[in-house]
């Protein structure tokens, strides 16, 4: 029988363990989050965000701008909030409109107050094992393998995506706990081979229910980052739950697995800093 890992309990674990720390300690936390047009994916995003920092007891400052505002504007307001002392993190919710470029954007944030980890420095400091701010998603997987007792040091741990927010800083995350760390694309050879190699398989594919049986060894772990809706409506991953799971010792669902630790590790962001 595999082992459900149940991002929905880990994620509250996290919430109620800053939200503590934040009232013991009286400590003043205050993100910036910043939306451009009317994206209603990103509006429900930016909303669990603020929920989120009211439960845990940082303070939240709400930008929506308009779909217009130019690339200008949004550079001025960055550059505003870099110098507010009062603001410790800023956040630009993703995508932007067509007409502003977006590593543009994430290049002005500050990187001490780059709460989502997708500055260059961020990403450099991650590299070299320095500190810095981590991606939000894979460091919450990081946290969902610990926090479920699953070891990490010394495994073979494959990685299918090369993304910036997802499979590269992964990767790192991966190798920083002493992992032996593959990273799979679309340009891999033979991926089920690769792939059954893995005692920890993280699919970051993008793809719905790609994965199934025949990619995985008998009684690895599998983590599941995608996330889709099927025809039906109903959310559905990267992998194919249904097939998988019998052939693991532990997996994520879709719901209920990575999905809610995003927001937990941008609190923790918030709160811990650098
Ligand atoms: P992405 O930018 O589209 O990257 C997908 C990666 O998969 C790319 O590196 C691509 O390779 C690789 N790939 C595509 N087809 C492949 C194939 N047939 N064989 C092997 N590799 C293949 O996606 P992403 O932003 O990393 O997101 C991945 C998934 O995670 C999506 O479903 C997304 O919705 C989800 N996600 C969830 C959360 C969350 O839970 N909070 C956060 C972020 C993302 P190339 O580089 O060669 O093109």
């Amino acid at each position: 029988m595999y082992q459900l890992i149940d991002g929905k309990r880990i994620s509250q674990e996290i919430k109620d363990e800053l939200k503590e720390k934040v009232a013991k300690q009286g400590l003043k936390r205050c993100l910036a989050v910043i939306k451009v047009g009317n994206d209603p994916a990103s509006g429900v995003y930016v909303n669990n965000k603020k929920k989120a920092c009211e439960y845990v007891g940082i303070q939240s400052l709400s930008y929506e701008l308009a779909e217009e505002t130019t690339e200008e504007e949004l550079l001025k307001l960055i550059e505003e909030l870099n110098t507010k002392e009062d603001v410790n993190g800023i956040l630009v919710q993703l995508p932007l409109p067509s007409h502003i470029d977006e590593d543009k954007v994430l290049l002005a944030i500050d990187p001490t107050k780059d709460v989502d980890g997708f500055h260059p420095v961020s990403v450099g400091n991650l590299s070299i094992g320095r500190p810095g701010y981590v991606s939000c998603t894979p460091a919450g997987v990081i946290q969902l393998l610990k926090r479920s007792g699953i070891e990490i040091a010394g495994k073979e741990c494959v990685v299918i995506g090369r993304s910036n927010i997802v499979g590269k800083p992964m990767s790192m995350l991966l190798l920083r706990e002493n992992a032996t760390v593959t990273i799979c694309h679309s340009r891999t050879r033979d991926l089920k081979e690769v792939t059954k190699r893995a005692d920890i398989l993280v699919v970051a594919i993008g793809k719905p229910r790609f994965v199934d049986e025949t990619f995985v060894k008998e009684g690895a772990v599998v983590i599941d980052v995608g996330i889709h809706r099927n025809e039906n409506g109903k959310l559905c991953g990267d992998v194919d739950f249904d097939k998988v799971a019998p052939h693991t010792s532990a997996i994520t669902p879709v719901p209920g697995g990575v999905g809610p630790m995003t927001i937990a590790m941008l609190m923790h962001n918030c709160v811990e800093g650098i």
